[in-house]
């Protein structure tokens, strides 16, 4: 059975193994990460290497994304590596401490404008806020905290200020040389941590086209800044893609916030036309045991409630003694999860007026396929936007975009409910298009005599936006092989 929501795994050590990439796309990933924040360069062109391969002998085009690490802001080194904190001590960070020398207490901090965005009664929140820190004061650029909640601090651990507010811009020098990377491995999405308004995602678009790379733009929810009004509709705008990147948001907003936050997210993304990803410890359990728990297996299908298209694996995938059973799991929720009808119907812009033609033609398509018995629906697309509107629409019926474009055969990878399928559409008669179409449906065991399929193209091949015209075909009868 086809599964709508998409799933994208990080690779990493536990990817590399012998044998894992290959069951990872028999268990059903759609979209890798390649997760800069971890790794070299030449393990993300390694690893991409590997994954264009598999696609090409296996015929299914799996996406590529990058992440960038951002200004994600740490804690220098301790002397033994880590140090027990105890609720009520003192402690400090301070940029001019000794970053290799760090007691309990002291330690030393990567970012130099800690001290002058905190304020006495700020709280830090450390290794993902499992240790809290209240701000007491600020002497010469050390910050002064008393330890709210103690435990086991250890090197390179984030800091967040919770209500957000540190000022780092999202794209590092380290971004910036890594997006030289992304360019030759042309990735097919591109995220973006921390992004602070729309402009860092417009800048990331301009370096990433300046060395000839067209991908998506993914951006990482990850601020409290982020989600406030009108900030969150122009990063959604600004962006391809949102991921509602829940470990830092959680850490920034406080966790009991999230699930109204993811909620809202997803909602409003898929409304402004964007894709949404939903991503961090959805498996988490599964790092080191080989069933998920009834909390998580709760979590994913919840996600899928909520209308995500994507839903994202980290360390279970990328360092976890389980990856190929964590999808088979994820995939399993995914498919009872869509059978509910919530996750079928839609009443996604039905007031709305459509400007342009190409648009109401994918609008058309989805109203004719969720009133009609439909098998699926073919949509002849250059740059992937039909298959893109259609998947805004919440339906059981799989959308396969045909397409020989290399790029709309990426983008349509994290698209919900859109399968991509290569396809080169010379200028041929319209019958004959036809018949090639359901050749390739059949190649695929999608199609059978009797099935109806609507196809949506344009007259002319190759122009972008041109699809005009919407025709429903049954397999074995008239035209049609
Ligand atoms: C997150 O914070 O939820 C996230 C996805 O970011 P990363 O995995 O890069 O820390």
């Amino acid at each position: 059975m086809l599964r709508r929501t998409k799933i994208l795994a990080t690779l990493g050590p536990a990817s590399d193994q012998p044998g894992v990439l290959e069951g990872l796309f028999e268990a059903g990933i759609d979209v890798v990460r390649l997760n800069f924040s971890h790794g070299s360069a030449e393990d993300h062109i390694a690893r991409a290497n590997a994954v264009r391969e598999l696609s090409k002998k296996t015929g299914r085009r799996v996406g590529i994304l990058a992440d960038l690490q951002g200004p994600k802001i740490r804690i220098a080194r301790f002397k033994d590596t880590k140090v027990i904190l105890e609720e009520g001590q003192a402690f400090a960070l301070d940029i001019n401490f000794d970053p290799l020398a760090g007691d309990n207490t002291q330690v030393g901090i990567t970012y130099e404008p800690l001290a002058l965005e905190v304020k006495p009664g700020s709280r830090l929140l450390l290794d993902d806020g499992r240790i809290v820190l209240d701000v007491v004061n600020v002497e010469n650029m050390r910050v002064n905290c008393t330890v709210a909640v103690g435990g086991a601090l250890s090197n390179n651990k984030g800091i967040n200020l919770l209500g957000g507010g540190l000022s780092a811009a999202a794209l590092t020098e380290k971004d910036k040389e890594d997006i030289i990377t992304i360019g030759k491995i042309k990735c097919d999405y591109v995220a973006v941590s921390f992004p602070r308004c729309a402009e860092d995602l417009h800048e990331a678009r301009r370096l990433l086209q300046a060395e000839g790379c067209h991908a998506g733009i993914v951006s990482k929810v990850e601020r409290a800044e982020a989600i406030v009004d009108p900030v969150m509709d122009e990063i959604i705008l600004a962006s391809d893609a949102v991921m509602v990147a829940r470990g830092d948001l959680g850490v920034e907003i406080g966790d009991a916030n999230l699930p109204a936050v993811q909620k809202k997210l997803i909602k409003r993304t898929r409304e402004l036309n964007r894709v949404a990803i939903t991503a961090t410890q959805m498996m988490e359990s599964m790092i080191e045991n080989p069933i998920p728990t009834r909390a998580e297996v709760c979590d994913v299908a919840n996600a899928v409630y909520d209308g995500t298209d994507v839903i994202m694996l980290s360390a279970e995938t990328a360092s976890g003694k389980y990856p190929i059973k964590t999808v088979e799991a994820m995939h399993r929720i995914c498919i009872e999860a869509e059978k509910q009808s919530a996750v079928r119907t839609s009443d996604h812009r039905v007031d709305h007026q459509f400007d342009r033609v190409d648009e109401a033609i994918a609008m058309s398509a989805m109203y004719m396929a969720n009133h009609t018995k439909i098998k699926g629906i073919v949509t002849l697309t250059e740059s992937g936007s039909t298959a893109l509107w259609m998947s805004r629409i919440s339906s059981a019926i799989p959308i396969f975009a045909f397409t020989g474009e290399e790029e709309a055969l990426g983008r349509v990878t994290l698209y919900r409910g859109v399968f991509p399928i290569e396809f080169k559409n010379i200028e041929k008669d319209h019958a004959e298009v036809n018949r090639d179409i359901v050749k390739q449906l059949r190649k695929w065991n999608l199609a059978k005599d009797g099935d109806k399929f609507i196809i949506t193209k344009g007259d002319l091949t190759g122009i972008k936006g041109g699809t005009n015209a919407l025709k429903v075909i049954v397999v074995g009868q008239g035209l049609t092989p």
